[in-house]
């Protein structure tokens, strides 16, 4: 197997402001892995709050020697040794993992949702997402976002109020709220989380610091809501860790090393009793794509991040009325490759 990369920038249609930080771009690595005349395709995102950039996941993947394997369906022995080559790293583990998964699936000629025993038409409708701004930009993003059933809003603000306000003037659909470690006190938390259940939000992702484990364990218990991990909650070792101090998981194939380790989360979370959503960085349709075929196992779905950018170099996992649609192409379902 030999294994390809390029770096890309992806240029956002928005500025995109979390509690966190602002920015216009996002880096990427696009890989291909070939096997008997058959290319399979992954990618890295790396928005740069997690530490990895072009630089971090070439040099790792300079590191990444695939031609002593002969066999792609040996994922437990490949994935183990791209694995082990260095701790951290995980948005470069997945562009391989991704684009491994794609080049089976097309030798099999089969999605992954089918190899996995997935019924496709249990995927949820994706949440699209507003970024904190000004008044007139929400009302505008809101307005634009008419074609989905569930918006996923950004808090952790000092107007946090006035932001669900101003959507509530315009929309009465349900929200997804993702405060972004944005508020610090857990009575704080709980009385804002009672007056958003009353405006039809419908989920909580990372209310607090992902350190403030015991306050997060407090909040979960006499929340109305479910809250869901996100920065609190990375790979599949971090799943039993946490099963009592949030309601749910949010997996991202960037943060877990990809769909392999993905599926093992899904597993688990399902098996101690915890509420499941898919995530995304902001990625081109190919990590998107492939993200999307775990979509019929999720609550809450939040795979937005190919609509948040211009220059997507590819076509996949298709949003109708909302709806996350996958299609039977082979692997994870891109077209026209
Ligand atoms: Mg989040």
């Amino acid at each position: 197997m030999k294994l390809t990369y390029k770096p890309y920038t992806l240029e956002l249609k928005h500025t995109f402001t979390i509690a966190t930080n602002s920015r216009t771009t996002t880096p990427v690595v696009l890989t291909q892995i070939e096997h008997d005349g058959i290319i399979g395709y992954g990618e890295a995102s790396m928005p740069p709050y997690l530490g990895e950039s072009h630089e971090t996941v070439t040099k790792f993947l300079s590191r990444v020697n695939l031609e002593q394997f002969n066999d792609p369906f040996q994922l437990d022995d490949i994935l183990t040794y791209v694995d082990q080559i260095e701790e951290k790293n995980t948005a470069a583990k997945a562009s391989v993992d991704i684009a491994l998964h794609d080049l089976i699936g097309k030798m099999l000629g089969q999605p992954w949702f089918k190899i996995w025993g997935f019924n496709k038409e249990t995927t949820p409708s994706t949440t699209f997402t507003i970024g904190i701004d000004t008044e007139e930009i929400i009302r505008t993003k809101v307005a634009e976002a008419e074609e989905y059933k569930i918006l996923k809003i950004k808090l952790g603000s000092d107007d946090d109020r006035k932001i669900i306000s101003t959507i509530r003037q315009i929309t009465d659909k349900p929200l997804a709220v993702d405060a972004n470690q944005g508020w610090k006190n857990k009575e704080f938390a709980l009385d804002l989380i009672n007056w958003l259940k009353e405006k039809n939000v419908v989920m909580i992702e990372q209310p607090m610091p992902k350190e403030q484990i015991d306050d997060l364990a407090w909040l979960t218990e006499k929340s109305p809501l479910p809250i869901f991990a996100d920065e609190g909650v990375q790979r599949l070792s971090d799943v039993q860790k946490i099963k009592d101090v949030y309601s749910g998981i949010n997996i991202k194939l960037m943060k877990c090393t990809g769909l392999r380790e993905a599926h093992k989360m899904i597993n688990l979370a399902e098996s101690l009793g915890m509420k499941i959503m898919i995530g995304c960085m902001t990625e081109t349709s190919c990590a998107i794509s492939a993200a999307a075929q775990l979509a019929p196992k999720v609550e809450f779905a939040d795979l937005d991040g190919n609509l948040l950018i211009k220059n997507d170099p590819y076509s996949g996992m298709k949003i109708i009325d909302g709806k996350i649609i996958l299609s039977n192409n082979p692997g994870i379902g891109l077209l026209n490759q």
